[in-house]
């Protein structure tokens, strides 16, 4: 069987190296840092969400952006770049922002939501891996009247597509969770959806690759920064890297994340993401913290009980590639989160913060393909709010790619 690098090891780069493991390929999992799910992949919401596959540019975010633009929403910042690849990408999401483009983008997305969750189930069968993997079902919450009732037309889409989400009042979304009780945010309503579930992707990282180690002798290079590639008449016969020797491969699949865009010289669809930097906080879960997964929809804030700590992430700021992160953006979001939980109050001694970047497409879809530039070697990034999401399925769509 074929010689297979995978390069990056976050939710994308380790699915797919399961997927390629199973159909007997040699595989070597690369990536710069020293341990598997360090990326964006580290202290993200943990949502499973089969059934919120919203693309980022929509019609509602549209009639926000003046606000965004003046600083009056602290969820977002756009930083400007005076950067030919910075402004093609802005216009491409406008014109991604229409009621149409929003949902066929957002219907391809669901799509492969579904293509992972049926992938879970199996890898969950299969592998047995612990990665405190929850049906917890999600509220999403919507402050005033006029933005629940917008809702309704996705949630009858939906719907319509068989999945199951149902439009509560308060007090309904307090029967599902109680804690809701002491939600100091304003709910005028609120989308329940049973069926989406959760898990911790750094874990979920580091079992696959411990797995696939045992199970399928995969070898991983950790610690190594992949520069670039050596190629034979433009088919690919090797990985470059900045401080070891060459790695002679039949083929490899780009699973970089947000790092994919400065390989671009060589990788030229790459060029098409942008990073969208979000942080989070975690903290140990108390007897009182919400177990359902909740969205503030007006505060851009999700939070998640995972094992035995409670996350809230949010913010979404478009930044410069390879632009590094920004500490207040932690005090703006214990901020907004301290307004609606009492949990996240004071900083607490066992508090672990974080952030990393989406690295999102205008359209929200992935870039799952075949180089165009390099034969042997193949593309699976770009996964923007819903990589973890959609890892398995994207993983199980390059695989059937490389087979034809
Ligand atoms: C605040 C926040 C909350 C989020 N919440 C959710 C959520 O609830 N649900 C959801 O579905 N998604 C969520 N996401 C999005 C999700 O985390 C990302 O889409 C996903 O982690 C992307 O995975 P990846 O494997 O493509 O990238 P990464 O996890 O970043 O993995 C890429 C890896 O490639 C390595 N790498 C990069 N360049 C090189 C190179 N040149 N050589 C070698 N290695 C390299 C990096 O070190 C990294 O480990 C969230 C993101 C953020 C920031």
């Amino acid at each position: 069987m074929a010689d297979i690098a995978i390069i990056g090891a976050g939710v994308v780069g380790v699915s797919t190296a399961y997927m390629m493991a199973r159909r007997g390929y040699r595989v070597t999992l690369i990536d710069a840092a020293g341990a598997p799910g360090s990326g964006a992949s580290a202290g993200n919401a943990a949502q499973l969400s089969w059934a919120y596959g919203d693309a980022m540019a929509s019609p509602a975010l549209i009639r926000h952006l003046p606000g965004i633009m003046l600083g009056r929403d602290p969820a977002f910042r756009i930083g400007w770049q005076a950067d030919p690849d910075f402004l093609i990408w802005g216009l491409r999401f406008l014109a991604n922002a229409s009621p149409r483009r929003w949902w066929t983008n957002t219907r391809s997305i669901l799509d492969l939501a579904a293509v992972s969750r049926e992938e879970l189930a199996t890898l969950l069968r299969e592998t047995g891996i612990a990665f405190d993997y929850r049906l917890a079902g999600k509220l999403h919450l919507y402050g005033d009247a006029a933005s629940f009732q917008a809702a309704r037309r996705a949630v009858d889409r939906k719907n319509g597509l068989g999945i199951e989400q149902r439009m509560l009042n308060r007090e309904g979304a307090e029967e599902i969770e109680p804690a809701l009780r002491l939600y100091q945010g304003e709910i005028a309503g609120a989308v329940y959806t049973p069926g989406d579930a959760l898990g911790d992707a750094a874990v979920y990282c580091r079992a696959l690759t411990n797995h696939l180690v045992r199970e399928y002798g995969m070898t991983t290079l950790l610690g190594h920064r992949v520069c670039g590639f050596r190629t034979v008449n433009q088919r690919l016969r090797a990985i470059r890297f900045l401080d070891r020797d060459d790695l002679g491969v039949d083929m490899a699949v780009l699973a970089a994340g947000p790092g994919a865009p400065l390989l671009s010289r060589e990788v030229p669809e790459a060029r098409a993401i942008r990073p969208v930097r979000g942080y989070s906080l975690t903290i140990p879960l108390t007897a009182g913290s919400p177990r359902v997964s909740l969205t503030d929809v007006k505060r851009k804030l999700a939070f998640a009980a995972i094992g035995d700590r409670f996350r809230v992430a949010g913010l979404a700021d478009i930044t410069a590639v390879g632009a590094g992160f920004d500490g207040e953006r932690f005090g703006a979001l214990r901020t907004a989160a301290s307004s609606v939980l009492s949990e996240f109050k004071a900083a607490s001694t066992d508090e672990t913060i974080w952030s990393g970047e989406r690295p999102t497409t205008p359209s929200s879809q992935p870039i799952i393909c075949a180089s165009r530039r390099t034969r042997g070697l193949y593309l699976n990034i770009g996964h923007g709010m819903l990589g973890w999401t959609l890892a398995l399925g994207s993983a199980r769509r390059v695989a059937d790619l490389i087979a034809r």
